[in-house]
């Protein structure tokens, strides 16, 4: 499969390229930047054949079976929906847009054309994650009563940018991070967080956009979900915890983009120590969104997975500013 990549971004240079080509028979032909000399020395550093800044040159290379989009996050809706209407498979980083009226005329556009829209939604493609999943699903854990979520970090420095200054390019640490939590909860439980309590802050690095909030969920079934997420913290580590009425998961430093960290299962036995697959996240994701492609439709994170987790961000953000208990709206 020929991709083409519509940004010349850092999350493509130092993963998705790499995961793109380690799948057998994948590789990236061409580059989309705003920037003639940014796409040309990105094309060149990368091995990529060609670069451009438009977008059609892109779309109409007979060559490009399908796109991956990683540019700031308002640029995703247009040329989502250009890439779609030019009957090109679309790889979309999250936030899948900046709303969810918009991201829903996304997944309808690629619904009615018949083409694989799909989010790259990281963490459910980690062994970590999975493993943690699967002792859910097959009762280890008894009924789930609570969950959770530490994702407070320092943003890399190289990173900053648009995310700390920027709300018109989706900047601030809930349309970046909240997203990746809803995503992981939706994918533990299979359900859709109902409500949301939040507050958030500014101004230690962000600058009219939040860099820190903490929220609480529940889920139609009774989960109870705290999460915190923060672009300012140097040594708090990340790490999840699932507790159920039979097993409590403790996993430490999953919350990444590496195959990394550690969960321990505790239940009345005792203590274990879990395994897991090392596989890279990126690659899965790559070849889930490929098998959709040739067929059967299910790429890892779907575009319904990603207009949802963006309606947690969204009510996250509601709940914060108003300060009121806030009610998940999926748009029906
Ligand atoms: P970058 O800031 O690196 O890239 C975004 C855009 O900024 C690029 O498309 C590029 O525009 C422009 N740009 C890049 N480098 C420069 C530069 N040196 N000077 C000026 N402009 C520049 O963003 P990220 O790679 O961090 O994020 C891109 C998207 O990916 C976002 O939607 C983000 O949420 C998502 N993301 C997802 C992750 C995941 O694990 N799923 C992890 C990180 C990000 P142009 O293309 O026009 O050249």
């Amino acid at each position: 499969m020929n991709w083409g990549l519509i940004g010349a971004s850092t999350i493509a240079s130092e993963h998705m390229i790499g995961a793109i080509r380690a799948n057998s028979g994948h590789d990236v032909v061409s580059v989309q930047s705003s920037s003639p000399t940014r796409g040309k020395e990105y094309a060149a550093k990368h091995g990529i054949t060609a670069s451009t800044t438009s977008l059609s040159d892109i779309l109409n290379g007979s060559d490009v079976d399908a796109v991956y989009i990683s540019t700031t996050n308002e640029k995703h809706l247009p040329q989502a929906m250009t890439a779609i209407a030019a009957g090109k498979h679309v790889l979309c980083e999250k936030p899948l847009a900046m709303t969810v009226a918009d991201a829903a005329t996304m997944v309808r556009a690629a619904q009615d054309a018949g083409i694989v829209l799909a989010t790259n939604h990281h963490l459910r493609n980690a062994g970590s994650h999975l493993a943690i999943r699967n002792l859910i699903t097959t009762g280890r854990l008894g009924e789930v009563l609570s969950i959770r979520i530490f994702h407070a970090v320092m943003l890399p420095e190289h990173l900053r940018g648009w995310r700390i200054d920027n709300p018109l390019a989706g900047g601030g640490v809930i349309p970046d991070i909240v997203v990746h939590d809803a995503d992981t909860v939706r994918f533990y439980l299979g359900e859709d967080p109902a409500d949301i309590v939040a507050q958030e802050l500014s101004g230690a690095m962000g600058v009219d956009v939040e860099d820190s909030v903490m929220s609480v969920w529940t889920t139609p079934s009774g989960v109870t979900v705290q999460t915190h997420e923060s672009f300012t913290h140097p040594f708090a580590g990340s790490g999840i915890e699932v507790h159920g009425t039979k097993g409590s998961v403790i996993a430490r430093n999953v919350m990444t983009q590496q195959p990394v960290g550690d969960i321990l299962l505790r239940t009345a036995s005792g203590e274990e120590s879990i395994e897991y697959s090392l596989h890279n996240l990126y690659e899965r994701s790559v070849s889930k969104f490929a098998t959709a492609v040739a067929g059967d439709r299910q790429p890892a994170a779907t575009g319904v997975d990603g207009l949802k987790s963006l309606a947690v961000a969204e009510a996250v953000k509601k709940a914060a500013v108003t300060g009121q208990r806030t009610t998940v709206d999926y748009g029906g």
